[in-house]
């Protein structure tokens, strides 16, 4: 941390890590920041904060970032440095040629969860006007994809129902699959308040996560399930509340959708979905379930809330379903204290998809096989948009190795690194005629890279960043861009040379255009955000001043639906020669796949990713804490340092993905959501060995 005394000026901004969106006052002295300082009047965070946003910033002037375009015909030529008007021609030129030769659909785009809503708006507008495809994704697939649509198909919105401070008035916390202590540290604190002032605790989780015991603070219950059993413990969550009557008749009566509702109070009664028949498969004894149900259901207040340990797995959005089906089944929507929320991993998840980034809906959720919607679209950016949707990035991948996707834009996101099946990704990205990367460093992707566009840091941007609880909260610049372009004028200049005007003065005239064309964001302007500190969407002549709570009268779909939820097991298997289940998680000094922290002083708590083994299981390998061991799956394998720990139940292994070195996803198969082919990065079956490699 830099001491340069005294600041000469403070700007009020947003953290550039995870979904909490907390606000900081950047106190300056000249171009340097001094320090930052947790903002009291922060809508999220009220003047707490976490080691990340607080002193994980420095790598916005790390030594490694590049400053300058560069462009190379080849992969495995030396980069060239040029001007910014040459590396957007010559990115232009190159789309355009690819498009010329294998046809109009052969290229695309990913936007970045780490970007403002302004920046992911601008790519998506690029793909779909200039590039004339709706072959656009996020790297929210890999994460909250199965929120999106489990959200989606039962409530009708695809966003997390409370704000954080619902949680407040919860008496009954079911917390599944997320580490909030970890990865949403302000979050995770009020949330430990609110357990220390007398509210229950149920975690869902293989691992005893921190909350399970820490001081002052006792689960009453840790469903310690297996790996790639949420469906069925949920099921069997289900069961109990259906068969002894602890259904609130009254809300399901008058808010939920009846013919759904008998359908599913039949199929959650039967027998099959009760906790005992489920016991041998999730490995939770059943009256466990049962005691842990009948507090959800009748402890007063009840809120779900959860993180990836529920999306990604091949059953993702079943399992947001599920949590949505006993919230409905139970009254637990639609008032504080109460509600469905994901904990989003990224500062940006919740944004970059409100702003169309899937590539079958338009900002807004909107789906772009409908003509009304395009029209809206069409109209302001005076072209005809596809009406089909595009492919998202698996699809990419596999369209790319039998060669008809040749061409990729990636906006800020190490898809080498953080996308499975490492192998798979790194075969297409090296098959294609054209990869544009926009990034802060030469990361992993960037090996594939024909053209690097630098990018700019949260500190030098203009815009913002919408959290976990749709709260937009303003993102601004601290300094000026060190590379010289704010991003959303790079990719509007590429997308003008490929023959679509597109042209803003500075970011609130993007955002001005997203609130004409999205009713959720109607009420939106810099100015407005200005004036009332942060805006939960919708925002609109009905919600003036925004949303804090979801679905209070209605849902947004009208009546809440109940799903089925059939628990269909994994494909990925242990056996003899795979015996061991990884998952995995993150760590506090970290965040995601490093890029960021790695390059600042957090690096030194935690250098190096670790594997955690059950004493049993290490035992029977001849593994002792701080040996090198081989981690190795299917797909591939990798040498970590080993950890003897209890938090994990025998036969389960756990690590981060912190570190490129180690890198987890070397392992992690295509597995992936059903519904949205979000990877099952949670579930790898492993063998552990000691290593040779020192
Ligand atoms: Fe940043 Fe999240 Fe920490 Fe808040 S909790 S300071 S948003 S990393």
């Amino acid at each position: 941390v830099l001491d340069l005394g005294q600041p000469e000026h403070s700007v009020v901004t947003t953290c550039a890590y995870c979904g909490v969106g907390c606000s900081f006052k950047a106190e300056m002295r000249g171009e340097e920041v001094a320090r930052m300082v947790p903002y009291k009047d922060g809508g999220a965070n009220e003047g707490h904060s976490c080691v990340k946003g607080r002193f994980a910033f420095g790598y916005a002037t790390h030594k490694e970032r590049v400053l300058t375009p560069m462009i190379r015909e080849k992969i495995t030529d030396a980069w060239q440095v040029v001007s910014w008007d040459e590396a957007i021609d010559y990115a232009a030129k190159r789309l355009k040629e690819t498009q010329a030769k294998y046809g109009k659909d052969s290229i695309g785009g990913i936007t970045s969860s780490r970007t403002t809503n302004e920046e992911v708006y601008a790519v998506q507008r690029m793909v779909r006007a200039a590039f004339n495809t709706n072959n656009i994704d996020t790297c929210a697939r890999v994460c909250h994809s199965p929120t999106g649509y489990g959200l989606k198909q039962t409530f009708g919105e695809s966003a997390g129902t409370q704000d954080f401070k619902s949680v407040d008035k919860t008496d009954v916390i079911l917390l599944v699959g997320a580490n909030p202590t970890d990865a949403h540290p302000v979050f995770g604190s009020r949330m430990k308040k609110r357990l220390r002032e007398g509210a229950k605790l149920i975690v869902v989780d293989p691992r005893r996560i921190e909350l399970v015991r820490s001081p002052h603070v006792e689960a009453a219950y840790h469903l310690q399930l297996q790996p790639s059993t949420n469906v069925a413990i949920m099921n069997a969550i289900g069961h109990v509340i259906a068969t002894e009557n602890l259904i609130d008749r009254k809300f399901v009566k008058r808010r939920c959708e009846p013919t759904d509702f008998f359908r599913w109070e039949e199929f959650i009664k039967r027998p099959e979905n009760s906790p005992e028949a489920l016991e041998p498969i999730t490995g939770v004894p059943a009256e466990q379930v049962r005691e842990a149900a009948r507090l959800y259901a009748t402890g007063g207040n009840a809120a779900i809330y959860y993180g990836l340990g529920v999306t990604e797995h091949s059953q993702g959005s079943t399992m947001v379903m599920a949590m949505a089906n006993i919230a409905m089944a139970t009254g637990n929507i639609g008032r504080e204290g109460v509600g469905v929320n994901p904990l989003r991993g990224q500062n940006n998840v919740q944004g970059s998809c409100d702003m169309g980034s899937f590539p079958h809906e338009l900002p807004g959720y909107r789906h772009v096989s409908v003509p009304e919607t395009r029209a809206v679209f069409e109209k302001e950016w005076n072209v005809k948009l596809a009406a089909e949707p595009g492919l998202r990035i698996p699809n990419m991948f596999d369209a790319a190795s039998d060669g008809s996707f040749m061409g990729l834009f990636i906006q800020g996101e190490d898809i080498a690194q953080s996308d499975p099946n490492t192998h798979h990704v790194e075969h297409a990205l090296s098959s294609m005629d054209i990869v544009i990367v926009q990034d802060l460093f030469l990361n992993e992707t960037a090996a594939f890279a024909h053209v690097f566009l630098p990018g700019t840091s949260f500190l030098e941007k203009d815009g913002t960043f919408t959290n976990a609880e749709r709260r937009i909260n303003r993102v601004r610049k601290v300094m000026r861009e060190k590379q010289g372009m704010p991003e959303w004028e790079v990719v509007s200049r590429i997308a003008t040379a490929m023959g679509h005007p597109m042209r803003y003065n500075n970011a609130a005239e993007i955002m001005d255009e997203i609130a004409r064309l999205t009713p959720t964001f109607e009420g939106v302007s810099f100015d407005r955000i200005d004036e009332l500190g942060s805006i939960q969407w919708p925002c609109n002549e009905e919600h003036p001043t925004g949303t804090p709570v979801m679905h209070t009268e209605e849902f947004t779909r009208g009546k809440g639906r109940f799903m089925l939820t059939g628990f269909v097991p994994t494909a990925e298997r242990s056996n003899r020669n795979f015996p061991l289940i990884l998952t995995t998680g993150r760590i506090l000094a970290h965040y995601n796949v490093g890029a960021q922290t790695r390059r600042t002083d957090n690096v030194a708590w935690h250098p190096e990713d670790i594997l955690e083994i059950h004493s049993s299981d290490a035992e029977l390998r001849g593994i002792k804490t701080g040996m090198k061991v081989s981690l190795a799956s299917r797909v591939g394998a990798t040498t970590l340092t080993a950890k003897i720990s209890d938090r994990m139940p025998p036969g389960v292994v756990y690590t981060t993905f912190h570190h490129p070195v180690t890198g987890a996803n070397v392992i992690t198969t295509d597995n992936s959501d059903w519904a949205t082919n979000c990877p099952e990065y949670k579930v790898t079956a492993v063998q552990v060995t000691v290593s040779n490699h020192p």
